[in-house]
């Protein structure tokens, strides 16, 4: 078996695990190769990277950047991403600070609503890394405010809900412009998040995505049907787009979801990331992946 997981998150952004321990798991998992892919940072691919090595699994480098979408939820996936040159970390640095501007403005508005949770209970949920809403809601959880991450984020967190603060996102264009300028490869993540309405609305959409240089498509993903599955599936292939999945590792913040263990971890094999390797290469014209 050559099993894979192209979507996880860290302590660097809004998973339980350090980098380390998750490429540990995924080591005692038998994973082959999987992609470090926090929210709106690389700081922990380094760590990864360098435990991928020791360990003999092979890290690719991403992230999950947050694009601007009305209406509905769109995240694109980078993979492969220089994370040494500062050029990516710079541009991440905005998206940084608007986090670091927002969490304190949640925690007032929840303070206002009356769970008097505070910023320094946050941060040490966090295990250091940027702040997000998961931990937020965890420290709802740990003082009784709530009886789960899904009743903070229904009751207080989710967007539009009365302890929500908007935070800055690139256009879709400039995420995915960041992306190639680092030599990554952008990806649409979990599709249905969106909130498109037709499978009609969404294949425009991809066809827009593509013309700003969108390389692949999140078809596997534990949250998807089986018909959406075909369906994303569908469209990649009549859109020539990259085939990418994942499960949305993020530990204990996650809890329904575990590393490798998916019921779509089936199709999530190494072919996968050669694909990736050739497409990189051929865009690029880059030797080695
Ligand atoms: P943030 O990046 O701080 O806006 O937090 C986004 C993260 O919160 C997502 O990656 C999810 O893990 C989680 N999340 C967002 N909306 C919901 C929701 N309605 N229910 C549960 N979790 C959510
Ligand atoms: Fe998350
Ligand atoms: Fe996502
Ligand atoms: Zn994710």
């Amino acid at each position: 078996m050559k099993l894979i997981d192209l979507h996880v998150h860290s302590t660097a952004s809004d998973g339980s695990y350090s980098p380390e321990e998750v490429v540990r798991l995924a080591a005692a998992r038998g994973l082959r190769a999987i992609s470090l892919t926090d929210h709106d940072t690389i700081d922990g691919v380094a760590e990864a990277a360098a435990a991928g090595e020791a360990l003999g699994v092979e890290v690719i480098p991403g992230v999950e950047i947050s694009a601007r979408f009305p209406g509905g939820s769109m995240h694109i996936l980078g993979y492969f991403v220089d994370y040494h040159s500062g050029l990516l970390d710079a541009r991440l640095a905005v998206l940084k600070k608007s986090r670091a501007d927002r969490n304190p403005r949640i925690v007032a508005k929840l303070n206002a609503l009356g769970a008097k949770i505070t910023m320094e209970q946050v941060e040490k949920i966090s295990g250091g890394g940027q702040v997000g809403r998961p931990h937020i809601a965890r420290a709802l959880l740990e003082h009784g405010y709530v009886r789960d991450i899904q009743e903070a984020f229904d009751r207080y967190l989710r967007n539009g809900g009365p302890a929500h603060v908007s935070k800055f996102r690139f256009p879709p264009d400039e995420a995915i412009n960041m992306i190639r300028e680092a030599q990554g490869i952008p990806v649409l993540s979990h599709p249905f998040t969106l909130g498109l309405g037709s499978a009609y609305a969404l294949k425009n959409l991809l066809q827009d995505l593509k013309k700003l240089g969108l390389a692949g498509l999140e078809v596997y993903y534990p949250e998807h049907t089986p018909e959406q599955e075909a369906r994303y599936l569908k469209l990649a292939r009549e859109l020539d787009l990259l085939i990418t999945g994942g499960s949305d590792f993020h530990g204990a913040n996650k809890p329904e979801v575990d590393l490798g263990q998916c019921p779509c971890q089936k199709n999530l094999t190494y072919p996968l990331v050669e694909a990736l390797k050739a497409w990189r290469r051929q865009e690029y014209g880059l030797d080695e992946a």
